[in-house]
């Protein structure tokens, strides 16, 4: 059988079959049904957040987020990311500028944030990579001296902590993914966090056409909204995340392990992180090596992914701004499979078979 790079985590089928019951029952699918409710009130719980929304997925999370803050002009931003990140920029009539990361933790490097900024900069759109904090710290003092929004594309990071918090706490807005291929899932689906009660009516008026009554409209708005059915699956696997990050960070301790002496680098997770190993990324000493790796896990039915390559600079609509470090560890960085259930023995075969391919 086919090892990839990740497989949806699916909690026990009565526990979701419970919930469906509930629905036929209620006859009401979507539109702010009591699943979905539920699901906002207890993940406000789980990460201690007083302001959430529940939305139809990652990418709606940061147009509205965008939308919200009324962003027009230049938004300061990372090239290595998923396109989502870069493409609801420009989604929504802004242009983003690429700022170039910091090899070791793959985050926007915050020393060249400064140098980005001109009289047409807005906001940052700073991207929690692989789930490992940015530098939340720096970003806001640079955020302040400038007047400048901060919204953190959190789609990863469900589950760090991050000096004691959240790392969804931060930021004028976080935004979230509940996408199947995510730590935490609700099939499709996705989350706006937000400090601010007045900006989080704003989203929710957008999340759902701008409604205010059935007859009134507050908001140009769009449908954000999410429902009962993927609602029920986020509440099945609520109750299943601790054990989840658990069995991950023991695959990722094993890969690590194993993985000593080969000429790759790891991700620096940063310092006062409860990590959720989201992802294992492993950046080869060279894309040569990546591709003979590559090659001979395909070879015996592995597939890991490139994430992320390529470097967001290469976008057919982003032209003409270079970002070294990041062109350079897209080229070189692959993420490992890493799922609820993969084996200790299949762990163990996959680093085999990566030393072998680097040895011959
Ligand atoms: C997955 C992802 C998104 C998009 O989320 P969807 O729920 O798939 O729309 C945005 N940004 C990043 C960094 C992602 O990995």
């Amino acid at each position: 059988m086919n090892i990839t790079v990740t497989r949806p985590f699916l909690p026990p089928l009565e526990e979701y079959q419970a919930y469906v019951k509930g629905i036929w029952d209620r006859g009401w699918l979507t539109n702010g049904g009591p699943l979905a409710n539920t699901l906002e009130l207890r993940l406000k719980e789980y990460l201690g957040v007083d302001h959430l929304l529940f939305v139809a997925n990652g990418t709606v999370a940061l147009q509205i987020a965008i939308k919200a803050l009324d962003l027009r002009g230049e938004i300061i931003t990372t090239p290595f990311s998923y396109v989502a990140s870069t493409s609801s920029i420009v989604w929504e009539g802004c242009s983003p500028v690429m700022t170039d990361i910091r090899p070791d933790t793959l985050n926007i490097d915050p020393e060249k944030i400064e140098a980005a900024i001109t009289g047409n900069t807005v906001a940052i759109l700073a991207v929690h990579v692989f789930g490992n904090p940015c530098d939340t710290e720096r970003i806001q003092d640079i955020a302040q001296k400038h007047g400048l929004r901060v919204i953190y594309d959190a789609a990863h990071a469900f589950g760090t902590t991050y000096r004691g918090r959240s790392l969804l706490s931060f930021g004028d807005v976080s935004t979230c993914s509940f996408h199947a291929t995510k730590l935490f899932h609700t099939i499709e689906g996705g989350a706006v966090v937000c400090p601010d009660p007045d900006l989080l009516r704003r989203m929710a008026l957008m999340r759902n056409f701008g409604h205010v009554t059935a007859e009134a409209f507050g908001e140009v708005g769009i449908n954000g909204k999410n429902s009962e059915m993927h609602a029920a699956m986020g509440l099945c696997n609520l109750d299943h995340i601790e054990s989840v990050i658990q069995a991950r960070a023991g695959i990722c301790e094993q890969y690590r392990a194993r993985l000593q002496g080969v000429p790759a680098a790891f991700q620096a997770i940063s310092g006062d992180t409860r990590y959720n190993h989201a992802y294992f990324p492993v950046i080869f000493n060279s894309e040569p090596i990546l591709l003979k790796v590559l090659e001979h896990l395909r070879l015996h039915s592995v597939f890991p992914r490139r994430y992320f390559y390529p470097s967001l600079t290469t976008l057919p609509y982003v032209q003409g701004q270079a970002a070294p470090i990041a062109e350079d560890i897209a080229r070189r960085i692959l993420c490992l499979p890493l799922y609820v259930g993969l084996s200790t023995e299949e762990v163990d075969m996959i680093c085999r078979l990566i030393k072998r391919a680097i040895r011959y």
